[in-house]
């Protein structure tokens, strides 16, 4: 089987303990990897030399402009290795080749983009309101950043955080996923051969209470950039906030889509089976939550399941399969114990609802697309975050009540409207307490637009040019230009 070490300081190493542990393929079921199992002391060992990184050797030393270059060469590897690494992430994940591909393909402009504005970060000559003094800001980095990853998207998810802290001139200890470790272990290989000097990017790998409480926790680090559920995105913001550690948090969401009689039905169609189908579901941005206006509802339900019935499962490889299976089987669990919830809450279920045995599934962790109708928002099948391919259908009559349906939930990540009204899609971006609102689209992502979440769907933000600002600190100059000598003894 092959094995996966941690990278810390340059190099390839083992664990302290020298524990490894499997690594999984989704559509095989079976572990095809070992990685190796972090510690607090490799924790430890790896948030000491980042820090050293950040404080001597070339790294401070470098222009920002010098730092812009280093991450624009790791793009360009990025994009030479992008077939390798997409595969890859196809074995350890599941996710589709296509999807793969296409993600692999466009990543490198997060490099690009915020090696762009690594040069761009400046402060201010201030317009005082005091004679006698000149007063300038200077936007500083922090020191280590945490960057601590889920399992879906693994290298997007990552380059959103890495991209910006590098471009900031921090250094970073990245503790990936436990599940789908391989892909940031093979990336990192290419800080070397960018020209990163050792040091400013580390992995440790291993389990959140191993490897993730220890870094979170560590006196060394100053912030925690997190991706994954709000549960964990909680703890981690109780124990960053014990050392003031600054924090951006990416959680979960139960997006709505919502679908007015006057929109284009077949867009929308294709909008709600990308919204949940694509990706197996497995998108912090699903759009979990289909709301229909009244009269369209019963064509539009025909539409979509003659559509979600024609999915192709299967290999993740193949460029024909449009569902792939669940990236972890506690995952897989999760899904089928909501379908059974949904079923016992009185939903109705008119597609999928179990394990697919589909012959082409093999022994892969594959839940059927799966749509219930009638739900009630209320239901905890509209309320809590499933992560997989299941969709809850809600009627509504109109506007007012789409809105209160839409923002009836805890979460505010995603959201779609689907109309050809303006004035509607403007009003409604405008109510919708989500991060992100995609008017006749859906699931569309950007290095350069802002991405955050409303309510318990997170704090701060990712991408757009203000995510840099995540990673600094300001700090105000001020010199005395006075002749005069001033009294002491007075506010000045
Ligand atoms: P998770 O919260 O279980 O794990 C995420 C990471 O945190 C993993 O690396 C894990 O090992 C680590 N971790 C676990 N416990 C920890 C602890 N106590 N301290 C520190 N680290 C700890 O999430 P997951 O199951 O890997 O990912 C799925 C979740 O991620 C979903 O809820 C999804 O909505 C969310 N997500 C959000 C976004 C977004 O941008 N908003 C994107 C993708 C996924």
């Amino acid at each position: 089987m092959q094995k996966y070490r941690m990278y810390i300081d340059g190099k390839e190493v083992d664990s302290s303990s020298g524990r490894w542990f499997d690594s999984f393929n989704p559509y095989t079921g079976e572990p095809w990897a070992q990685v190796a199992e972090g510690s607090a002391d490799d924790v430890d060992r790896a948030v000491r030399v980042a820090h050293r990184a950040f404080s001597e050797g070339s790294w401070p030393e470098l222009t920002a402009s010098q730092r812009g270059l280093l991450l624009h060469k790791l793009g360009d590897l990025l994009a030479r290795d992008a077939k390798k690494l997409a595969e890859l992430e196809v074995r350890d994940n599941g996710k589709l080749i296509a999807e793969m591909q296409g993600q692999l393909n466009y990543i490198p402009n997060w490099y690009y983009y915020f090696g762009g504005l690594a040069d761009k970060i400046q402060g201010a000559t201030l317009p005082l309101d005091k004679k006698g003094y000149f007063n300038f800001t200077r936007h500083e980095p922090l020191g280590v950043v945490a960057a601590i990853t889920p399992w879906n998207s693994p290298l997007l998810i990552l380059s959103m955080k890495l991209a910006p802290a590098l471009a900031a001139g921090n250094t970073v200890v990245i503790k990936p996923s436990e599940f789908t470790s391989a892909s940031t272990l093979e990336f990192v290989k290419l800080f070397e051969e960018a020209g990163f000097p050792p040091g400013v990017v580390n992995v440790v790998t291993g389990f959140g209470k191993d490897v993730g409480t220890p870094l979170v926790t560590h006196p060394l680090v100053k912030k925690v950039a997190f991706t994954g559920s709000d549960s964990t995105g909680r703890q981690i913001n109780e124990l960053a906030a014990k050392s003031f550690k600054r924090v951006t948090l990416e959680l979960g969401g139960k997006s709505p889509n919502i679908v007015f009689a006057d929109a284009k039905l077949d867009d929308a169609v294709n909008g709600a089976v990308a919204g949940i189908f694509a990706a197996t579901g497995q998108t912090c941005i699903a759009g979990s939550r289909l709301l229909l206006q009244d009269s369209i509802y019963d064509s539009f339900m025909d539409k979509l399941l003659s559509m979600a019935k024609t999915a192709r499962m299967g290999d993740p490889m193949s460029l024909q399969t449009q569902v792939g299976p669940v990236t972890t089987r506690p995952q897989y669990d999760k899904v089928l114990s909501y379908i059974d919830i949904a079923k016992k809450e009185g939903a109705k279920l008119v597609l999928g609802g179990g394990a697919a045995t589909r012959p082409e599934c093999g022994k892969g962790w594959f839940v059927e697309p799966t749509v219930f109708t009638e739900v009630d928002n209320k239901m905890r099948i509209a309320q809590e975050e499933v992560f997989g391919p299941v969709l809850s259908v809600i009627r509504f009559k109109d506007e007012e009540e789409a809105l209160a349906i839409a923002n009836d939930v805890r979460f505010g990540l995603g959201s779609g409207v689907w109309t050809n009204d303006i004035g509607r899609a403007i009003r409604m971006s405008e109510r919708i307490q989500a991060g992100t609102v995609w008017i006749n689209t859906y699931r569309a992502v950007s290095y350069l637009s802002p991405f955050g979440g409303y309510k318990d769907s997170g704090l701060g933000h990712e991408n757009g040019m203000d995510a840099v600002r995540e990673y600094l600190q300001v700090k105000s100059v001020w010199i005395n230009t006075g002749a005069a000598t001033a009294n002491p003894f007075v506010m000045r």
